[in-house]
């Protein structure tokens, strides 16, 4: 029996790990999280019975607390409930798919328990990845990638000597609006950005799809993953994201992944690496799709993967500036108070303000956030 833990349960990659354990048998799961959806963390409760689920929210958590006191589940909130869950005993591999730097904290304290992380979250790679990545190798911890494309470069490792690795090619669909100009991006309002053409994922995700930052942000995460400097990450669109990613080697040899696009594949390759279970679902059917095709990103119009780029380059705290920059106009965009436009300019504004500092502990991270959120909202209330 394995004993998994998930941060961010009732999001869409927290649902789809639920699935998977459903199809398993030899699954267990002794702990959730979630940010405020008491019903589904009910439900989700009365289901698996966990030993402990938290919720961020503590007046949802005291509610919960109340529904489900009629089952063995222990309800816990706040960051500490995130950090207990974290560091369960009995827990073997923490999911973490929660969205958003707030999940930094809750993957060290993991990683410190020993613990297995499948990791979905990218931004804690983004902003904290000089941390995280020497720790978990000091405490012997896999990280094991649950986003498709690094899943599918980790994938086309196996077997292979990383010295000999020449370029990693990261494939992105090019998201709702490719071959778009900037001046065709003016009116695109939030329902536009949702609309994803071939995955299907949480809100803030697909705008970062939509403006490529989460291809930025993908960039910098395969970094700390592989251990691969920026010029050796290259970003090819491939709209229909059946290649989920591609590593050349010093012969010319490219290894690839292939697959059609659904998140269960890759989260339930980390959940029982290296074995690979059946899996139900449609497979690729080469006669069917015909055409495979690739372009060049476009950079001029969709700033968010160059900005990227100049964040890891910078270093230090320039990507959680990056990152967090993003996390807090996505939000603004969400709630309809800015345009798709300016998630960019903001971000952009964010970066131009920031002074770096060189190698942030968890802290200076932290403070790096505030200050590129402080940043955003003082231009908001001009
Ligand atoms: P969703 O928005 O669908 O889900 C987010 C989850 O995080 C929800 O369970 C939410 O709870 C929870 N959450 C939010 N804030 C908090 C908080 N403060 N404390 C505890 N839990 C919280 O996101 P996705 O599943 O799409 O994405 C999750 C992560 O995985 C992101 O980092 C994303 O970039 C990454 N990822 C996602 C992919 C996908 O296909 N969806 C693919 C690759 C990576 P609640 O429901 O209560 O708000």
């Amino acid at each position: 029996m394995k004993k998994i833990g998930i941060l961010g349960s009732t999001g869409s990659i927290g649902t789809q790990t639920l699935e998977i354990v459903r199809n398993n048998p030899d699954l267990e799961v002794c702990a959730l999280a979630a940010g405020s959806n008491a019903a589904l963390l009910e439900e989700q409760i009365r289901e698996f019975s966990p030993g402990a689920a938290a919720l961020w929210d503590e007046e949802a958590a005291a509610e919960l607390r109340l529904k489900v006191k009629d089952t063995p589940t222990r309800i816990l909130s706040g960051m500490e409930g995130l950090l207990e869950i974290a560091q369960m005993d009995e827990m073997e591999v923490l999911v973490t798919a929660i969205v958003g730097m707030i999940g930094i904290k809750p993957t060290i304290a993991a990683i410190e328990a020993g613990k297995t992380i499948a990791l979905a979250n990218k931004e804690t790679l983004v902003t904290a990845g000089h941390l995280i990545i020497p720790l978990a190798a000091e405490r012997g911890v896999s990280i094991l990638p649950v986003d498709s494309e690094h899943s599918a470069i980790f994938q086309s490792m196996q077997g292979e000597n990383r010295e000999r690795i020449s370029k990693i090619l990261l494939t992105a669909s090019g998201g709702p609006f490719r071959g778009r100009r900037r001046d065709d991006l003016t009116e695109i309002t939030v329902e536009d950005a949702l609309k994803h053409p071939n995955w299907s994922m949480g809100k803030k995700i697909t705008v970062d799809s939509a403006t490529l930052v989460n291809k930025g942000l993908e960039v910098i995460e395969a970094k700390w993953l592989f251990g691969v400097e920026p010029e050796k990450i290259q970003v090819v669109v491939h709209p229909q994201s059946i290649i989920h990613s591609m590593v050349e080697y010093a012969d010319g040899a490219i290894m690839a992944q292939l697959g059609m696009p659904d998140m269960k594949l890759p989260i339930q390759y980390a959940l029982f690496y290296p074995d690979r279970r059946p899996m139900q679902g449609k497979r690729v059917d080469f006669f069917e799709l015909s055409t495979l095709t690739f372009e060049k990103p476009d950079t001029q119009t969709f700033r968010g993967l160059a900005m990227a780029y100049e964040a890891l380059r910078e270093g230090g705290s320039m990507p959680t500036v990056f990152n967090a920059a993003n996390e807090r106009a996505v939000s603004l965009f969400l709630e309809r108070r800015i345009r798709f436009l300016e998630i960019c300019d903001l971000i952009q504004g964010a970066m131009e303000n920031h002074k770096t500092m060189a190698r942030p502990c968890v802290e200076e991270i932290l403070q790096a956030q505030a200050q590129a959120c402080d940043y955003i909202n003082g231009r908001m209330s001009r």
